[in-house]
């Protein structure tokens, strides 16, 4: 396995980095401001489209996307260190066209939309005209098991009627939000794995309504988790994606290069954690020491670096090998540094919080508001445990091919 930067890649990156030099972190404070100032938590700052404008007039858009027909056609291993710049700032990713749940919702809309499906919601998402969300998980249910899910999705003539409650579904409070993809059953007597179907939903869709903005340890994200109710809901039947029963395959196809995105933005927010922590521990004196001087920090400082060497080297590993062997072959190493990624940059972010004293719990620093995202994504995607599991049970097939629980 070769991890070396494409040409390509660092012609991207050294791009990349500019940007977030030149534009991007001068802004993280305006675009505060301007949310702030508007009284409203789910407001747009209007400096989010001047930086979606500059990204876009210096090649950095739509990175992510690996078909040359729609994007920059990078695979895994060269959008993994973009991924990780841009997950060092909290606007980044919306500025190059690049966040979640846009991203997995553009790549299904790729692979799996019709014609009219691509013309309706990819071509607007691909220019950042509008954005999206992805409604899966509900409340009523443990949804981390996908087979539970009960949003009912009714064959009705030339439509499909939806009912049901969704939770959690991110980008739903973002002005620009215009559709859903969601998940549900269409026909509860399948097997289990076929008994769920996508389908897009548009949010001005009569009997669909917001029922409210969940906040995250008390943040309030200005795309918002929301959850959602569906009444009656009609849609068109052309509003399927695939075929009825495609649902756990098309989420398949959906979430190994969405798991692996949230990776390398944990690890780029995990190392501009540590740069904080140095920084704050060569500036500051305690009993006659700074306090980069102690062994424990000096400690905590080189026990980060390592980590970070380990997630960042399984990230890519694992980003060779969905390039290389295919999504499916790379479950367990997809599943590992899920787990991984933002269990490390949680630990870093931790100890630069403690170095940086009560200001690192504030909004003065970008800490707190890190170690709460990071902390989401160790349920988002999929729970810690579940992804043990994966792994677990991998293992133990090696020794009884036969192995169920
Ligand atoms: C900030 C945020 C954003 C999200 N965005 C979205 C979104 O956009 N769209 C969407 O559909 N969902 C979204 N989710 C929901 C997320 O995907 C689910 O919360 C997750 O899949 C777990 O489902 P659940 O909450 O129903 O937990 P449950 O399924 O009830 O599980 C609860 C706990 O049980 C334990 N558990 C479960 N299975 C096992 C096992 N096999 N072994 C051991 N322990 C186990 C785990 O500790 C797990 O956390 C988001 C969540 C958060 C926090």
């Amino acid at each position: 396995m070769d991890f070396a930067f494409s040409d390509r890649c660092n012609e991207y990156r050294e791009k990349l980095l500019a940007f977030m030099d030149e534009c991007i972190y001068p802004n993280e404070s305006v675009y505060h401001e301007q949310l702030i100032a508007s009284g409203n938590p789910h407001h747009h700052p209007a400096v989010m489209e001047e930086l979606k404008a500059e990204a876009r007039k210096r090649g950095l858009w739509n990175l992510f996307q690996p078909h040359e027909e729609w994007g920059p056609g990078l695979s895994n291993l060269e959008y993994a260190p973009l991924a990780e710049i841009m997950g060092r700032s909290s606007i980044a990713s919306e500025a190059c066209n690049c966040s979640a749940p846009d991203t997995g919702n553009m790549e299904v809309l790729a692979m799996f939309g019709t014609h009219e499906q691509k013309d309706m919601w990819l071509r607007p998402l691909l220019d950042g005209e509008i954005r999206s969300a992805f409604a899966m998980t509900e409340p009523d249910v443990a949804s981390s098991d996908a087979t539970n899910i009960a949003m009912r999705i009714e064959r009705d003539g030339d439509d499909y009627v939806l009912n049901g409650r969704k939770w959690w579904i991110t980008g739903a409070m973002h002005p620009n939000c215009k559709v859903f993809i969601v998940m549900g059953k269409t026909d509860p007597k399948a097997p289990p794995h076929r008994q769920q179907s996508q389908i897009l939903v548009a949010m001005s869709t009569p009997g669909l309504t917001v029922v409210r903005a969940l906040p995250v340890f008390g943040y309030v994200d200005p795309e918002g988790h929301v959850e959602l109710r569906f009444d009656n809901c009609r849609v068109p039947a052309s509003n399927i994606i695939a075929d009825e029963g495609d649902g756990f395959a098309i989420s398949q196809a959906r979430l190994g290069p969405g798991r692996i995105h949230h990776c390398m933005r944990s690890i780029g927010a995990a190392e501009r954690a540590l740069e904080l922590l140095c920084k704050r521990a060569l500036s500051r004196t305690t009993f006659g020491k700074r306090i980069a001087e102690r062994s424990n920090i000096m400690d905590w400082i080189a026990e980060s670096r390592i980590d970070l060497e380990m997630v960042r080297l399984l990230t890519l590993k694992t980003a060779w090998m969905m390039d290389n062997v295919g999504n499916k072959a790379a479950a367990v190493e997809i599943s590992a540094i899920k787990v991984a990624a933002p269990n490390v940059a949680l630990r870093i972010i931790d100890r630069a919080m403690q170095v940086h004293g009560a200001g690192g719990l504030s909004d003065d620093w970008p800490l707190a508001q890190m170690y709460a995202h990071q902390r989401t994504l160790r349920l988002a995607d999929g729970p810690d445990e579940v992804h043990k599991m994966t792994i677990a049970r991998r293992e133990l097939r090696r020794h009884d091919p036969d192995f169920r629980m």
